[in-house]
């Protein structure tokens, strides 16, 4: 399920999107903006900017710290022959 989160160029208001395809209209809860979404981008039809996704798109969930630690503990290794 595609979840995205964009802010209304209008009046920054965030709009959750659950789908998004082309020719899709977005109508925002707030001002009442129509936007239609198209090949990655959202046109405002009011002013008929354009917009891409990705400027508009809110990333409020970053869980995506990886911490590559690499501890490398040499664990004593003796090979002793104990004959
Ligand atoms: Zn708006």
């Amino acid at each position: 399920m595609v979840a995205k989160i964009i802010r209304c160029p209008n009046c920054s208001e965030e709009l959750e999107l659950t789908d998004l395809y082309d020719g899709m209209e977005i109508t925002c809860s707030l001002c009442g903006s129509l936007m239609i979404f198209e090949k990655g981008k959202i046109l405002l039809m009011e002013t008929n900017e354009e917009f891409y996704i990705e400027d508009l798109e809110c990333e409020e969930e970053e869980e995506e710290e990886e911490e590559e630690e690499f501890e490398e503990e040499e664990e004593f290794y003796g090979e002793y022959d104990e004959y």
